[in-house]
């Protein structure tokens, strides 16, 4: 059946990702999450398909394609292994997404062109030991030391770390950033090899193992004044545009872990057999499981692609767009559980393959912002009357 979403030009995208999938990442899934290595040839792999910078403008080196085309790419492939969409985020979307909106076109083309190809990888790191969804407690300071930025100070959880060629960042410049205005903040770019900036290692987490994700340092780091993004103070515009095309990309990719795991829990309640019958066919209780998962994952997409046509028709989709990573971390996470329910004993088994998706959904609900951080600032969009 085809969906309502559906055209032409994305179902020939989405037929590349399918391909992809099944020979290319699938197969290796198990192992990135087993190694929590990131998925570095799926990565670039991902870029020469074209499925990295599909909404970068085309003047920008990407494809210039719309949202619900990415929506799909990104579902398709967190079927089979979510952490490779959440690397592709954190660069394209997060890092990538400030180098579009705050960048000169020398640094566009120096940066985020070979980006968008998958020639070179980004990291964004916002988060501070402190401060955590409160940008207000930056600690991060950067100083203008004649025609240098000095920087020190620390940031943590950052993902793609080690792998990034280029770190875009953000440090408080402003004596005391303005908790009314919201300035003081200001983003930069740190090319990977800046002396005085250190990488962490990468931290043993539950779920998203192959993120890359680990801490990072700036002690007396100095980068040239031109590579401040944007203008001095300016930068938590951008950060909130690009963390909402972020919070919206959580929408699909929670989708597909969901989807993942259904499918899994179907196919194996109909091929196993006790007392001569299905699981299936045996239990009540197993057929209305995947029936309430079924439900919730149609129930999501309706959201999603609803959400993405809106988003695609120019609405900035503030309030939804954040909603979309409540509820799809929700439904991921839920529908994981049940699935390994499903499967029982052998579901616990890492190696079944099943038990991941559930791992993978439990992060999806604090990665990039917590859920209840999310539906905090949605609450004030309602207290405002914007929704
Ligand atoms: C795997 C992974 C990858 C990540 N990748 C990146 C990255 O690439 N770049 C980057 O900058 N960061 C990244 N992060 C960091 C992530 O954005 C933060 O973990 C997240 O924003 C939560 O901040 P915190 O961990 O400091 O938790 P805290 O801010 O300390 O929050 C702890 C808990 O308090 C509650 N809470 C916090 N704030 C609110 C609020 N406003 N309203 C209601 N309740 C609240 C929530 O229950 C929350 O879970 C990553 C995190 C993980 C786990």
């Amino acid at each position: 059946m085809s969906m309502w979403y559906m055209n032409d030009e994305r179902e020939a995208v989405l037929a590349t990702t399918r391909e992809f999938v099944r020979d290319e990442v699938a197969p290796r899934a198990l192992e990135v999450d087993a190694r929590n290595e990131f998925p570095l040839d799926l990565f670039r792999r991902a870029g020469e398909l074209g499925l990295i910078g599909i909404t970068v403008p085309e003047a920008d080196g990407g494809l210039g394609m719309d949202q619900t085309t990415n929506a799909l790419v990104l579902e398709e492939i967190a079927k089979a292994c979510p952490v490779l969409t959440v690397a592709m985020g954190a660069h394209i979307l997060l890092a990538g997404g400030m180098l579009q909106l705050l960048g000169t076109p020398e640094q566009k083309s120096t940066w985020l062109a070979p980006a968008a190809t998958g020639e070179i990888i980004l990291a964004c790191g916002q988060t501070e030991a402190v401060g955590g969804d409160d940008q207000g407690e930056y600690t991060t300071r950067a100083t203008l030391d004649g025609d240098e930025w000095v920087i020190n100070g620390g940031k943590v959880l950052v993902s793609n770390i080690g792998v990034a060629n280029c770190y875009v960042i953000v440090a408080v410049t402003a004596q005391q950033p303005d908790p009314v205005t919201k300035t003081g903040l200001s983003a930069f770019i740190i090319p990977a090899d800046t002396p005085g900036f250190g990488v962490g290692k990468d931290e043993n987490k539950l779920g998203w193992n192959g993120s890359a994700t680990g801490s990072l340092s700036f002690s007396n780091c100095r980068i040239p004044k031109e590579n401040l993004l944007g203008e001095r103070d300016q930068a938590l515009q951008a950060m909130f545009v690009s963390a909402t095309a972020e919070f919206l990309s959580c929408g699909p990719v929670s989708l597909g872990i969901a989807e993942g795991a259904f499918q899994m829990a179907r196919d194996y309640s109909m091929q196993r057999i006790q007392m001569g019958q299905t699981q299936f066919d045996r239990f009540q209780v197993t057929r209305h499981k995947l029936v309430k998962m079924y439900t919730q994952i149609e129930s999501l997409r309706a959201l999603v692609f609803s959400t993405y046509a809106q988003r695609d028709a120019g609405e900035l989709e503030l309030a939804r767009g954040r909603l979309l990573k409540v509820e799809g971390s929700r439904v991921a996470e839920e529908v994981g559980r049940e699935a390994i329910q499903i499967f029982g004993g052998v579901g616990t088994i890492v190696e079944t393959g099943v038990e991941r998706f559930w791992r993978d959904g439990k992060v999806m609900a604090i990665g990039g912002a917590s859920a209840e951080a999310l539906v905090e600032a949605v609450s004030a969009m309602m207290r405002k009357g914007l929704i």
